[in-house]
């Protein structure tokens, strides 16, 4: 696992060589190289990306020449069509291999599996569970210890979220390690207590929307001091409160 500005990346390093997981921003790409370059002699040969976002993506052309980049066909579409800041993205940042539900690579010994997760953060968000390591990269169906990014605009929801972290964690053995797609390495416990989090901060917004609150209302009655250290620049207490606000009021 690297952490960096971006999306944090993960790698599988042996006899097959590298497989890449996120691809951080462009201007960081030789900081990863030297990173790689103190583990292993290869260039990666495999880049999966967990979904479309240029956090995650934005190294993608740099890497692109020696790795084949893998990803859910949402990707492609997305980073075709641009988005958020983003321009079209280039040909050479494209996944060249796409899929619907799962694929697998049997690679350095292990499974490496590359399970979509619909309707979540993205509508093309991936998980990477690496079955011999007991290990999955989350992507940013994770943040560990901090309110997540849910973007609507590419299809994601809070509702799908909430499921598909149900889901991973009824399937997760308690022993494996999770790496998020932003914050520290994290364990079971870890990815608990975000959904915990997730579970009731919205059962409370739904009661305030119940009750006929204003989305100016539910944002200035804030959430109780618990969930303040969940609270970060990107994501504050105020924008988590928007996002489940326009949740509870849809339709
Ligand atoms: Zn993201």
């Amino acid at each position: 696992m690297l952490t960096g500005s971006g999306g944090n990346i993960g790698f599988s390093i042996g006899d097959d060589g590298v497989l890449m997981i996120d691809s951080q921003f462009a201007p960081l790409e030789p900081k990863i190289r030297a990173a790689l370059a103190k583990l292993t002699e290869e260039k990666p040969k495999y880049l999966v990306n967990t979904h479309w976002h240029g956090d995650h993506t934005g190294g993608n052309a740099a890497f692109s020449p020696d790795a084949l980049i893998v990803a859910h066909e949402n990707v492609r579409t997305r980073l075709i069509k641009g988005g958020r800041g983003n321009g079209p993205a280039v040909k050479e940042a494209l996944p060249g291999i796409t899929f619907n539900d799962s694929v697998s690579f049997y690679f350095n010994d292990e499974q490496v599996e590359v399970l979509h997760l619909p309707n979540g953060h993205t509508d093309g968000d991936s998980i990477v569970i690496f079955h011999g390591s007991k290990v999955v990269h989350m992507g940013d169906h994770f943040f560990s210890g901090r309110f997540p990014f849910i973007d609507p605009q590419s299809g994601g929801s809070v509702e799908g979220y909430l499921k598909n972290l149900e889901k991973v964690l009824e399937e997760t053995p308690k022993d494996w390690k999770i790496i998020p797609g932003h914050g520290p390495l994290s364990f079971y416990k870890d990815l608990k207590n975000a959904l915990n989090m997730m579970q009731v901060t919205s059962a409370l917004v739904k009661e305030r929307v119940a009750a006929g609150k204003s989305l100016e209302e539910v944002v200035k009655a804030g959430l109780p001091s618990e969930w303040d250290s969940w609270s970060w620049g990107f994501i504050p207490t105020e924008r988590w409160l928007e996002t489940l606000y326009n949740a509870h009021t849809k339709n």
